[in-house]
């Protein structure tokens, strides 16, 4: 019998009593890893409990000292960098190279919550009126939640619990259930590095677990990463239950191609951004926007992207390893068949896709498609696989139209030389992250991760200085102070405009 997964629970990692118990897979193989259980009712209500307990000491805690947490925390990560790698590899297929990545990432937020004493930061102003003062605190909300994808296991876990934590608040943290082993170190880690008990608990499951968080009067807050479906859903229930919601959804994001761009720099960063992670990434590039007559270098693309090929996460020859489920691969093979029966033309069809020595791997090659039109399936829907669709038009106004159409806004570049042609469309673009000449605009966590229209529901975003506002309440407190001389010169009533000259 396979290794069943524990939960951490009231301070302790243990086993579920659940009858139910979700097989995680290598997606290269399809052996069974472990087993990660649904929660029960009664354990979601324990965990919960107790990150509310938790609560009452932890926000007494001083900042300084939730700053150094998240410092040993940062320190402990890198150390077993590799090892968090290697288990997040197994289980989501992705390269080492690229796993690295999905740990380092997440290792950038740590330090960010480090800061916690800085970005904490109250304003004041003195004599608002006469001989009175206004300052405003942040406080932490409660206990807040975290419902996560299976792309990033490492990062987006960690784009939320250190900044929450930090913020003076508790967690729970229900991970994707395809890779829950990776979220399950982490924790281990924090608690290594000297979390205190049940500052953070994980639980486990699907759906049921997910609606027990929406919908619990102790959770404050929720955030959420996934796709637009289930993003959609949490925003709805969370916010019908009156709790603060950030959820960050599915992509579709647009490369504008411009005919001065550079060409090496457009075909390599092409290929990387949109098969890279095996196109399961929500800031991936799925479509290129060919200008005039940059199209000449489809060809190109082409022959670059036939030289691409997947294999499995410890083969330093793969770009890119397996779909994290058959179910997610089928899905693509769908999408592919659509494409080419609604008239795109399939330059590089990866649907027969196999690896040597790997016959069970969810495998999809490298599909390139041209003659894209906006109502095809394949433009329109996320395929999170590695296809990448080329649409031509004439003109920059014509690929902003066509970028500002989608109803996605998550991530878009603009590869060029010409910085009248940038300016016009960073400022023009309706998209929250965009990269000039570079693919894959993530932002460093100083700054926040600022997925826009049906990429993301809510209004503050993922961590920086946005993800504190998140997870605190702004406290305004105005004060005044007698002395024997002031009281007897002002007499004042409740209303203080009654001493502003
Ligand atoms: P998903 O929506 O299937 O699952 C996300 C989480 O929701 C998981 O924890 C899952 O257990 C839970 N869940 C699934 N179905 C549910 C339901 N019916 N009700 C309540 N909870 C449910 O997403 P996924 O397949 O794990 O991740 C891929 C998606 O995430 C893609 O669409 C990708 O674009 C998106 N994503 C977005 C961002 C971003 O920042 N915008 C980042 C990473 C991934």
């Amino acid at each position: 019998m396979s290794t069943r997964l524990p939960q951490l629970i009231n301070g302790e990692f243990a086993q579920s009593a659940t009858d139910t118990w979700i097989p995680v897979t290598n997606p290269a193989t399809q052996e069974v890893l472990c087993e990660a259980p649904a929660a029960t009712g009664e354990e979601m209500e324990q965990a919960i409990a107790a990150a509310k307990a938790a609560f009452e000491e932890w926000r007494e805690v001083p900042v300084t000292e939730r700053a150094r947490l998240m410092m040993r925390y940062q320190a402990l990560l890198k150390e077993r960098h590799d090892d968090i790698a290697k288990v997040l590899a197994k289980e989501t297929g992705k390269t080492f190279e690229d796993a690295k990545g999905d740990v380092w990432r997440g290792i950038e937020v740590v330090e960010q919550a480090a800061n916690i004493p800085s970005l904490m930061m109250g304003e004041t102003v003195e004599n608002v009126a006469r001989s009175i003062d206004t300052h405003s605190w942040i406080q932490p909300l409660g206990v807040c939640a975290g419902i996560t994808p299976f792309n990033f296991p490492a990062m987006i876990p960690l784009w939320m619990f250190p900044m929450a934590i930090a913020s003076g608040n508790t967690f729970v943290l229900k991970p994707s259930e395809q890779d829950p082993m990776t979220p399950n170190l982490l924790a281990e880690l924090f608690l290594e590095a000297g979390a205190p008990k049940n500052v953070l608990q994980v639980v486990h499951g699907g759906k049921q677990q997910v609606d027990t968080l929406l919908t619990h009067p102790e959770i404050k807050a929720v955030s959420f990463v996934g796709s637009v479906p289930v993003g959609q859903h949490v925003y709805r229930t969370a916010t019908e239950h009156l709790k603060r919601a950030q959820c960050f959804a599915g992509a579709k994001n647009h490369m504008v191609i411009m005919p001065d761009a550079q060409k090496s720099q457009v075909v390599g960063n092409l290929v990387g951004s949109s098969c890279g992670a095996a196109g399961q990434r929500c800031m991936a590039i799925s479509v290129a926007v060919f200008v005039g007559d940059s199209k000449q270098w489809i060809d190109d693309i082409k022959e670059e992207f036939a030289k691409v090929r997947p294999g499995a996460w410890d083969d330093a020859g793969a770009a890119y390893g397996p779909q994290i489920s058959p179910k997610a691969r089928e899905r693509i093979l769908t999408l592919i068949k659509q494409g080419k029966e609604e008239g795109a033309t399939c330059l590089l069809d990866g649907s027969g896709c196999t690896v040597d020595g790997l016959p069970d791997g969810n495998w999809v090659g490298p599909t390139l498609f041209t003659d894209v039109k906006p109502e095809m399936s394949i433009y329109n829907e996320e395929i999170f696989g590695p296809v990448l669709c080329c649409v031509c038009v004439d003109t920059l106004e014509e690929a902003i139209e066509l970028v500002n159409n989608s109803p996605y806004g998550n991530g878009t570049s603009i590869f060029t030389a010409s910085g009248a042609a940038a300016r016009k469309y960073q400022h023009e673009v309706e998209v929250g992250q965009v990269g000039i000449n570079i693919p894959i605009p993530v932002p460093l966590p100083f700054f926040s991760f600022t997925g826009w229209k049906g990429s993301f529901y809510g209004d503050q975003h993922a961590y920086g200085k946005q993800a504190v506002r998140f997870y605190t309440e702004t406290k305004t407190v105005t004060s005044r102070w007698f002395d024997d001389d002031i009281a007897d010169a002002t007499h004042s009533g409740p209303n203080m405009t009654i001493h502003l000259k």
